[in-house]
């Protein structure tokens, strides 16, 4: 499996991409304000992308949906290589991603047409099994933050879960419980500081407080979402940076 980091910045940050990555060159997780520019920065085939996982309905997971639209209109139009999206997401993720285009170029471009006609739209919840990426089996948990919010884990043939994303959130049952699983490699949001007064993102002091002594060093931590890169002095913990390759 690989996973490319396009972005690590939370939704303030001192001037990062905004949070997303790339499976397996197929499944492309978040489209945040920018993600036109990372995946053009990163070299992403568009056209190589079938499926695209929001994980809630914040704008710096969702606000670059319009462009990458706009774009995968322009490339099937110019092109006539087919391409279409399965996009998964929370309840009402089909009725924002139409407003956004609606708002940014208006229903009247030929876009939002081809949206209707080559995107599917399917609602994630946590008894969802969506396929996200081939060979694996998906897992979805619900996460603690202020709308409804969703990672997943990906389990290989072994039954053994390869990859988790932690997408926003403050520490939680489900959090403790996809640790318990294992995973090799966790992509988690790290927006959160120690001595935030009311928690709402997850902090390095919780990794070495909590998550750590579940995994007990069988996993690596990425964490992304932030609010400036950081320099870890935990082994098992690496500050994602774009253009990242993670193989595993
Ligand atoms: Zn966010
Ligand atoms: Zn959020």
């Amino acid at each position: 499996m690989n996973i490319k980091i396009l972005g690590n910045g939370g939704a303030i940050n001192d001037g990062l991409p905004y949070n997303s990555f790339v499976i397996n060159g197929t499944l492309l997780c978040e489209t945040p304000p920018d993600i036109m520019l990372s995946i053009h920065k990163n070299f992403i085939e568009l056209s190589s992308i079938n499926t695209i996982y929001i994980s809630h309905l914040h704008g710096d997971h969702i606000f670059g949906l319009p462009f990458l639209i706009l774009s995968a209109f322009f490339f099937h139009a110019g092109t006539n290589e087919k391409l279409s999206f399965k996009i998964i997401g929370p309840e009402g993720l089909e009725m924002m991603a139409e407003n956004l285009v609606v708002s940014a170029f208006t229903s009247k471009h030929p876009c939002f047409k081809w949206m209707k006609e080559f995107c599917t739209f399917s609602k994630v919840n946590e008894t969802s099994r969506p396929h996200l990426v081939s060979g694996f089996q998906t897992s979805i948990f619900k996460l603690d933050h202020l709308i409804d919010t969703y990672g997943f884990s990906l389990a290989n043939e072994d039954h053994n879960v390869d990859f988790a994303y932690v997408a926003d959130t403050r520490w939680c049952e489900s959090v403790h419980t996809v640790l318990r699983s294992k995973p090799r490699v966790v992509l988690i949001d790290l927006n959160g500081k120690d001595d935030d007064p009311e928690p709402v993102h997850l902090s390095i002091g919780d990794l070495r407080r909590k998550a750590i002594l579940i995994t007990d060093g069988e996993t690596k931590y990425y964490g992304t979402h932030l609010k400036e890169e950081f320099n870890s002095t935990i082994s098992c913990v690496i500050c994602a940076k774009p253009g990242m390759d993670i193989n595993l």
